[in-house]
């Protein structure tokens, strides 16, 4: 048994525990980093970055089928899935290539192999343990599914449903949150029979309630089925398709049973509950600072409750190692990490959803700001909306968009809340002609009384 010491032990080499050892490594620490698969985690190889490389094929798809209603004279042949995955696969290759040469360059010392946690300072990896002053545990997440239904055969986990060597004629989509909506809009544009069944009263439950609504008006028109507030009873497969059957008695026939349920967090055997960490339904228990009960360790990312999101994990990983070399970086605001759901259209907000709003302020005041007065998004043929929620005479406290691209808006919205700004501080700020980020522009000129192309 040989032992190695460092600074700072790292489990875990996915969203979290690699910008941890990066930022911990230009911090002038020494850090090992120990990972049992692929350098890059579940969001470059099984998550975000695959997932995105298939929208956009789909979005291509779409283009390609609507041409005409721009005076394009295109059609559809096909969508060759083979050449899908490898357009995708070479994404994640190129991707998964220049990380690794950033732990080079970080000299960041990389054990491949699976870790368990010996205790509060030591991770032990084939036999050999590796001491650190810190751990930073950063183990991840899995597909859960629900009691009774096993996943195998035709009843596929999103890792599964990301390298299908076919495109289905007809999928049912157990989830409407981000995993299940994404797919939904892939499978649609490459011409599937689409059915998302949700058993809470919305699809994208966690989003304010005027997006779920206006996510489900499009989703009606793109064709794509839903059944909301409806339980799941029980799924049968057979050679030729899956029959799924929900508790009001409909029974959904396909070929191909998508479980988008939610994930778990990857922290069983690990020797976490051994070495006397405190766990929460499977999470690992932090305070705000991302200690855990344990002195010296810490937890990053999807084990942590709350948003399982790969930007959440880079700037969780990013405040441990600050605040490990002394620099005490200031807590992270879980209600100012922006969320993007990338279906067609796509969903993104930042801040208070306006019901929250309410509860945690005396007034709250929103604007919603309708695509159709927007040029660009005219010009895209979109509609959607901008919704600002702010505190009356106070700051913006959340942002809603609906839309073709309104993700890339949010980058926008995330820095007004952040910084706390009013409406009339964002009013004089000059968006250019035409783009889609005049919408935020318009919904803060409404809100601090001055609205431009607003009608009524
Ligand atoms: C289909 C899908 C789409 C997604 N899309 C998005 C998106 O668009 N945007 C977004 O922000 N987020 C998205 N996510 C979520 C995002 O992928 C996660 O939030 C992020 O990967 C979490 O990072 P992490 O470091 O906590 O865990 P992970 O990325 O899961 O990394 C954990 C790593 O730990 C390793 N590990 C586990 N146990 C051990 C052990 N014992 N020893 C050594 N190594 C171990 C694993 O192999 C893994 O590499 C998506 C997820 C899925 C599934």
């Amino acid at each position: 048994m040989t032992d190695t010491s460092a600074d700072l032990v790292i489990l875990g080499g996915g969203s979290g525990g690699y910008a941890c050892a990066f930022r911990a490594a230009e911090l002038g620490l020494s850090v090992v980093l120990i990972e049992k698969d692929k350098l890059g985690g579940t969001c470059l190889h099984r998550g975000c970055i695959p997932t995105k490389a298939l929208l956009h094929s789909a979005e291509v798809a779409d283009a390609a089928r609507d041409g005409e209603q721009v005076g394009v004279k295109a059609s559809l042949e096909g969508i060759d899935i083979d050449g899908v995955n490898s357009y995708k696969d070479n994404i994640v290759k190129r991707l998964h290539k220049g990380l690794q040469g950033l732990v080079k360059a970080h000299q960041v010392t990389y054990v491949e192999g699976a870790g368990t946690l010996v205790d509060s300072k030591t991770v032990e990896v084939d036999g050999t343990r590796y001491t650190g002053s810190k751990v930073v545990l950063a183990t991840g997440s899995y597909s859960k599914t629900l009691p009774g239904l096993e996943l195998g055969g035709r009843i596929i986990a999103s890792e599964e449903a990301l390298n299908l060597d076919f495109v289905p004629n007809k999928v049912v989509v157990l989830g409407g949150g981000v995993i299940g909506v994404e797919f939904a809009s892939v499978w649609r544009s490459f011409g599937a029979e689409v059915h998302v069944v949700e058993a809470l009263p919305h699809l994208v439950p966690n989003e304010d309630e005027y997006l779920s609504k206006q996510l489900e008006r499009a989703f009606r028109k793109r064709g794509i089925k839903f059944s909301t507030g409806v339980k799941f009873t029980g799924a049968e497969q057979s050679d030729s398709g899956v029959t799924v059957s929900l508790e009001n008695g409909e029974q959904l026939d396909a070929d191909l049973l998508l479980v988008a349920v939610g994930r778990g967090a990857n922290t069983a055997a690990l020797g976490y509950e051994e070495a006397g960490l405190t766990m929460e339904r499977g999470f690992v228990r932090t305070d705000e600072r991302l200690r855990t009960n344990l002195d010296g360790v810490y937890a990053v990312g999807d084990i942590v409750p709350g948003l399982q999101l790969a930007h959440r994990g880079f700037q969780q990983g990013i405040f441990i190692a600050e605040d490990i070399a002394g620099l005490n970086p200031p807590v992270i605001d879980e209600a100012g990490i922006p969320r993007v759901t990338y279906c067609q259209p796509e969903v993104a907000s930042v801040g208070l959803t306006e019901s929250a709003a309410k509860e945690q302020y005396d007034q709250v005041e929103t604007f919603t700001y309708d695509l159709a007065g927007n040029g660009k998004s005219q010009i895209l043929k979109t509609a959607g909306a901008v919704k600002v929620v702010r505190a009356t005479d106070g700051p913006v406290l959340g942002m809603h968009l609906i839309g073709e691209r309104v993700g890339e808006l949010i980058g926008e919205g995330q820095l007004i809340y952040n910084w706390e700004a009013l409406p009339e501080d964002v009013a004089p700020l000059i968006h250019a002609h035409p783009t889609q980020t005049e919408a935020l522009g318009e919904a803060h000129l409404a809100l601090a009384g001055k609205p431009l192309h607003v009608h009524g």
